[in-house]
């Protein structure tokens, strides 16, 4: 449709239409004042508050559609130079509360106790880290990262890490041994859920130290002023346990 189909003598003239949606939509279009040249209809691309072109530019669109949200808090424990994007990915989900627990197939009559302890109830929050499992292996993972003793309730775990001022070297071997842990849970999940795996919680905290050690060494991080002592904070952190 042209708009001089719909705009005549500097009035517009749309056909009855029953259907609700249409019917608002030519409410809208009415509140707009409109003085029409003989110029030919044209197509323009917004590219911002009032500024229009002809030419299509993807990153100048998408920014006049998103919606732009605060960043949410969770944000940081998920994203960080130091981190690596599967690992931030499953955490990502964990955040969102969308792996597909035993509580979540529930829904879909495939209802799952825990794979580690037997609990009936299988929820996102039992495993990150109210399990018996899962929790000894944090507490051995974190080490004295937390500054703090470690609770097994996921909120207070995260809110801990957001909310407590950390050093920087602290900061990133929290959110990544956080993440690795996440990560190993949920992969270990999935082999027993298979049945191809039956880790103890020692091997699993040996794989997941192996992990981060190799994570930090691809940091560089002897060379990067912001790292120096990023290893040796990891060994600090540990020292009790050894
Ligand atoms: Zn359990």
């Amino acid at each position: 449709m042209r708009i001089c189909d719909v705009f005549r003598e500097g009035q517009w003239r749309f056909c009855r239409c029953r259907d609700r949606h249409i019917q608002s939509l030519v409410i809208e279009i009415r509140t707009f004042q409109l003085t029409l040249t003989d110029g030919r209809d044209e197509v323009l691309w917004k590219r911002g508050a009032n500024d229009y072109g002809t030419k299509f530019n993807s990153s100048e669109t998408w920014d006049q559609i998103m919606v732009h949200k605060e960043t949410v808090l969770w944000s940081k424990i998920v994203w960080f130079p130091q981190g690596v994007p599967r690992f931030a990915f499953i955490t990502w989900l964990a955040v969102k509360d969308r792996l597909a627990t035993g509580h979540r197939s529930r829904r879909w009559g495939q209802p799952q106790h825990c794979l580690y302890c037997g609990e009936p109830d299988e929820t996102r929050d039992h495993l990150f880290f109210v399990c018996p499992y899962t929790f000894t292996l944090w507490l051995k993972m974190v080490g004295n990262l937390f500054g703090t003793d470690p609770d097994p309730d996921w909120d207070i775990t995260l809110s801990t890490v957001l909310s407590r001022s950390y050093d920087r070297l602290t900061f990133i071997l929290l959110r990544l041994v956080l993440q690795v842990t996440i990560y190993f849970i949920w992969r270990e999940h999935n082999d027993r859920k298979h049945g191809t795996s039956n880790k103890t919680v020692e091997q699993l905290a040996n794989l997941i130290d192996k992990i981060v050690r190799n994570r930090i060494s691809c940091t560089k991080y002897t060379l990067n002023p912001r790292l120096q002592g990023l290893m040796i904070r990891w060994f600090a952190a540990h020292d009790t346990a050894h």
